[in-house]
């Protein structure tokens, strides 16, 4: 399906693209001059006296919305300003509420992937808790329900932000391990199915230990200390012993001090574990890993495409258990596909019996490259709206009730009812990762495949970022220049 955009001024599209993106996920979005025959979004911008008048008007299989408004001249005259550019958004989030009969989007004019750093500028800046939920309302048009989300979830997480002074010296690592055991049908992560172990893992590990002891060398040399470390990907745990243990060897020869307060292992599939890999990661100093399930549902994990089942969700936490492994954090997913309400329930229940320290509630987002995109298309998924947002907060709701309180909140595109993943955890439960990672208040220096190390300037918390290759033989090959451009953004920073 087309829907045709006409936007004058013209470079005021690229201000509004995301919101008209999330109202209509099916339509393929097309800047151009429309035919009356066509489905379209116009608005025009337009000096009238002292004023600036908005004329919005949406036709899409004969049905028609309008909307005018005008608003004062700012005295430099018309101008695409910042203030002018939010001042179109809110007026075409208005139109395309009303055009729908829905709110699409329950964070207002906000579509960024960290909604709660907002809170903590305002916080920085000395604003209030009221002033700043009236703020979230008013301008940004959340309804109230997600602005007292975003400040539960900044309370909680504020107390373990960096000073800028600390943050110039501690740092968190991250290391990428970009293979899985099979490929979820929901995944977009473009990282290789482990097919010859010999033969894809050797090489790849060489060149991720050479990385690890070159970049282990400058953060020595430096003066930074770790915070935290996290093994991610892909999945990890599809490592063998050998090869698990000789990461954990430079990590703790370089990397790992009295500083460091956490590391996580991603072991999100039961299928590459056993009681003896969780005692070796126990021994190596490990005190959290992440066993995945997205749901307790055995005909569900079959169809999208995970090896393995929710009994082996519950053998592998037992393993965690007994090995002696502290704390568990888990993920979950509302919305996939053949789910209902009876599912969320069975699995919740399940969960809940495990005791994870951390549970971490995601909305099903259907990514482009994903195979479900590619076969199902990515609207009908787009589709259950109103089963989604309630799948959502009956979760809510039963966590809560069961003393685990959200901590951690972000968003992506394409999300079911552009909803959010949030992190729950009981008090001592909080991952510190996942707060520093996506709060962007430290410095992260990712390694390995498809690593994206974020470097923050602590003077005004602004980021670069930097993304290793996700292929692990683009990252082989690209392995030298890549480690140079690292150190030079790390001596940057000091
Ligand atoms: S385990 Fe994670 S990274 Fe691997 S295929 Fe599944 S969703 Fe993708």
């Amino acid at each position: 399906m087309l829907l045709k955009i006409d936007i004058q001024p013209p470079k005021l599209f690229n201000s509004l693209h995301d919101l008209i993106r999330m109202a209509f996920p099916g339509y393929e979005l097309r800047e151009g001059r429309y035919r009356a025959e066509d489905d379209y979004l116009a608005l025009t911008l337009s000096e009238l006296g002292e004023q600036v008048l908005f004329s919005g008007y949406i036709s899409i299989k004969g049905k028609v919305t309008e909307e005018r408004e005008s608003y004062p001249l700012s005295l430099d005259g018309f101008d695409l300003s910042p203030q002018m550019k939010s001042r179109a958004r809110i007026f075409i989030f208005r139109l395309l509420c009303k055009h729908l009969d829905r709110n699409f989007n329950a964070y207002g004019i906000l579509t960024g992937v960290r909604p709660v750093k907002i809170v903590h500028r305002l916080l920085d800046e000395g604003w209030d808790v009221d002033s700043i939920v009236a703020k979230l309302v008013k301008v940004y048009l959340l309804t109230p329900e997600k602005a007292d989300l975003l400040i539960g979830v900044a309370n909680a997480n504020r107390p373990f932000l960096l000073s800028a002074a600390k943050a110039q010296k501690q740092v968190s690592i991250y290391i990428g391990i970009p293979f899985c055991p099979s490929r979820c049908y929901y995944c977009s992560f473009p990282g290789a199915v482990l097919r010859d172990y010999k033969r894809d893992i050797s090489p790849f590990l060489e060149a991720l230990l050479k990385e690890m002891n070159v970049i282990g060398d400058y953060i020595e040399r430096s003066g930074l200390s770790v915070q935290t470390v996290y093994l991610g990907g892909g999945t990890p745990t599809v490592l063998n012993k050998t090869d698990l243990a000789r990461i954990f060897d430079v990590l703790h020869c370089k990397y790992i001090s009295g500083a460091t307060v956490e590391v996580t292992v991603e072991a999100g599939r039961p299928d590459t574990l056993s009681l003896s890999k969780l005692e070796l990661l126990k021994q190596a100093g490990v005190d959290r890993v992440c066993i995945n399930p997205q749901t307790m549902n055995d005909d569900t994990l079959r169809l999208i495409g995970r090896n393995h089942d929710s009994r082996s969700v519950d053998q592998a936490v037992g393993w965690a258990r007994s090995a002696g492994i502290k704390h568990i954090n888990m993920d979950l997913i509302v919305g996939l596909p053949g789910e209902n309400a009876g599912h969320l329930e069975s699995t919740a229940a399940r969960v809940l019996d495990l005791k994870p320290d951390n549970v971490t509630v995601h909305t099903l987002a259907v990514k482009r490259g994903s195979t479900m995109a590619e076969t199902e298309g990515r609207s009908n998924i787009l589709d259950r709206v109103a089963e989604v947002e309630q799948g959502v907060s009956f979760l809510a709701q039963i966590f809560t009730q069961h003393g685990y309180s959200p901590y951690y909140l972000y968003r992506q595109k394409y999300m079911q009812a552009s909803m959010e993943n949030l992190g729950y955890a009981q008090d001592d439960g909080f991952c510190i990762y996942n707060i520093q990672m996506i709060e962007e208040r430290q410095t992260i220096i990712a390694l390995g495949g498809g690593a994206s190390s974020k470097f923050v300037n602590a003077a005004d918390w602004s980021l670069t970022s930097f993304h290793n290759p996700k292929d692990p033989n683009s990252y082989i090959q690209t392995l030298d220049r890549l480690i140079a451009r690292k150190v030079d953004k790390l001596r940057a920073l000091n």
